[in-house]
């Protein structure tokens, strides 16, 4: 049987390969896996399939003697804190994030809200494979009950988060999946004038590309200009990412969101304590800095920074990809509360988007790839290994290079055939530079260990 969890959870296209009998399966295997009891939280996003799969899993884990509480269509981090709110003891989330409306996913929680770790999924794994599935007798069958989430989420949410104080002008995009259920109530609640893009709520996903990448929020960029608006905010398909746009429309990357909101909600902590895995920018390192804080690498995934805060503790997490995690406040990537932060650090910044991004050093990125087979990305590494003998390395998720003026980290990707080239410095140029410098000698180690 090929693995089925990935980095996040198991995916695939629905009603194909990801079938209501294998979700059905999945349920049964979890409540096994929970000793055929306790009470589990089942959400689910707007996906044409993810209705049919929502009531697969519930089949299999009423079957398997487990009490259901259905959360219904939520954001995933409104699912981590109802689960949380209703003292569940375990969670299943249908969902495919960012993925196109015809792949669909399932995502199994733990009861403090975060996702399950690699070593519980294999343990679900390994019961499938040897068909360790315990269906319980006609009396010990499981109940399902309706629960809200949405209501008591925004009611929290509101007691954390100041409003702007002056009236901002906010576009949001919700790409017409499950963010639309809150966030642009939510900002309204704060006091500020809203402007909602996509936010009727369509499986079909007609407006646009579900991860939030500039070349997908041409809408909200043109829209955040004409209308004269202080910022814009997009956020993928379940919510857990949310990215800003500034007053002329241009997207930020997610690690500078990150930073910024990270120099806000730590400030005047004691050495506060940033998770973060390789692949992000240094801008990270230049706020933990100013605040006197440390930031500790990982490698790159969510579980791998929540394993982090586990056995270490910490204060924030996050991705370049514009994640964040609050651990005070949630165990799970949070895109709602990250923009909601955003939006607040920036009015007390009194400036406009832009100039509050400004008060953050320049570094430029570039962001590349090249083909590998899996077999030989082993060899591969070897050899890079060997060629940047000379420079300091950390080999924590493949290759990161440290250069005096930048980085430049190459890494195999666990699921495709393709080694990623990240490169980061000061200057486009170099950034450039260093990035071509990568592909070459990953262009040079494919070819030598092929021939
Ligand atoms: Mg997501």
């Amino acid at each position: 049987m090929p693995k089925l969890f990935g980095t996040f959870g198991v995916r695939g296209l629905a009603n194909v390969e990801l079938t209501p009998e294998l979700v059905y399966r999945l349920g049964l295997a979890l409540a096994t896996h929970l000793g055929n009891q306790g009470e589990v939280a089942v959400g689910r996003d707007n996906r044409t399939s993810s209705e049919m799969l929502e009531q697969a899993v519930i089949s299999g884990l009423t079957s398997g003697g487990c009490r259901v509480l259905r959360l219904g269509m939520v954001p995933t981090p409104v699912f981590s804190f109802g689960l949380r709110y209703y003292r569940c003891s375990a969670g299943v989330m249908i969902t495919a994030s960012h993925n196109p409306p015809e792949y669909n996913g399932v995502k199994f929680w733990e009861a403090d809200g975060s996702g399950f770790s690699r070593e519980r999924e294999g343990e679900i794994e390994r019961l499938l494979e040897e068909g360790r599935l315990r269906k319980v007798g006609w009396r010990e069958i499981g109940g399902v009950e309706e629960a809200d989430a949405l209501e008591p989420y925004r009611e929290e949410v509101l007691r954390r988060v100041k409003g702007p104080g002056r009236k901002l002008k906010v576009v949001v995009d919700c790409g017409n999946a499950v963010g639309s259920l809150v966030v642009p109530g939510l900002l309204s609640d704060l006091g500020m004038q809203v402007i909602s893009l996509n936010d009727y709520l369509d499986g079909t996903y007609p407006s646009r590309k579900l991860e939030p990448l500039p070349e997908n929020l041409t809408l909200l960029s043109r829209t955040v200009a004409s209308c004269g608006a202080d910022l814009g905010i997009a956020l993928d398909g379940d919510a857990d990412r949310s990215v800003v746009a500034d007053e002329t429309g241009r997207v930020l990357m997610g690690d500078r969101v990150f930073a910024l909101v990270a120099r806000h909600y730590l400030r005047g902590r004691k050495k506060p304590r940033i998770i973060t895995p390789v692949a992000t920018s240094s801008v990270i390192d230049d706020v933990a800095r100013e605040l006197g804080g440390e930031v500790v690498r990982t490698r790159v995934g969510e579980p791998e920074i929540v394993g982090e805060f586990k056995r270490n503790g910490g204060d924030l997490g996050g991705e370049e990809n514009g994640g964040v995690m609050f651990f005070d406040w949630s165990m799970c990537r949070e895109g709602i509360f990250t923009s909601l932060k955003f939006v607040e650090a920036l009015a007390e910044s009194g400036r406009k988007t832009s100039e509050f991004d400004a008060t953050l050093p320049l570094y430029f990125q570039v962001k590349e790839r090249i083909s590998c087979p899996n077999e030989l990305k082993g060899r591969v590494m070897e050899k890079l290994v060997e060629e940047f003998s000379s420079h300091p390395q950390d080999r924590r998720d493949g290759l990161k290079i440290q250069m005096e003026d930048g980085w430049l980290l190459l890494r195999p990707s666990g699921t495709e055939p393709i080694f990623r080239c990240f490169a980061e410095a000061r200057t486009e140029k170099r950034a450039r530079e260093l990035a071509e410098l990568g592909l070459r000698k990953l262009r040079e180690a494919v070819g030598k260990i092929s021939a």
